[in-house]
């Protein structure tokens, strides 16, 4: 009992934004199925519709960047779909089945290298580290929005 509580405490949490593009495309089901069929969890997801100055925020160790103002532009340019996804080793796996940040040096069979237009209409964000992981479920969600890991209904 206290050894399965501590795995599921220790549980890892990754936030992912379906963008602006992949919506549009009526992607939203196929990109969340690639998740759950890698055994990752859904815990939380919404629909909503970034200002720019929001996207500016979500972003901003990226304001001194150039493409800070195409990347406010695109993901402020129609809804997005934002996920909270649970499992073990959640953030390396849900970055590998994203791919690469440019689609066209993404592996083949992830989700920017099929439906990413270029380096900056990607299609999908997965969390860098811990750390960002937790600032960015942070600012999209609250905490009563997210499942608990200890509830049965994660159990298989
Ligand atoms: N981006 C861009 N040009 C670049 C690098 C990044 O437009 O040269 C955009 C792209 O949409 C990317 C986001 O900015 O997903 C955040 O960049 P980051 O380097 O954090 O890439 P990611 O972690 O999303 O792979
Ligand atoms: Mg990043």
């Amino acid at each position: 009992m206290i050894g399965s509580r501590r795995y599921l405490l220790e549980m890892e949490r990754s936030l992912v934004l379906i963008k602006p593009d992949a919506v549009r495309k009526n992607l939203i089901g196929e990109v969340i199925k690639r998740f759950e069929e890698d055994g990752l969890r859904v815990i939380s997801l919404k629909m909503l519709w970034f200002s720019r100055k929001e996207v500016q925020m979500f972003y901003k160790e990226h304001e001194d960047k150039p493409f800070y103002d195409a990347l406010s532009n695109y993901m402020s340019s129609g809804p997005i779909v934002a996920l909270v996804l649970g499992g073990e080793n959640v953030i390396k796996r849900t970055r590998e089945l994203i791919g690469a940040t440019d689609p066209s040096a993404a592996d083949k069979g992830t989700i920017r290298a099929d439906f990413g237009e270029s380096i900056t209409v990607n299609s999908v964000h997965g969390s860098a580290n811990r750390e960002s992981a937790d600032t960015e479920i942070s600012f999209m969600f609250s905490q009563i929005e997210i499942m608990d890991f200890n509830s049965g209904i994660y159990r298989r």
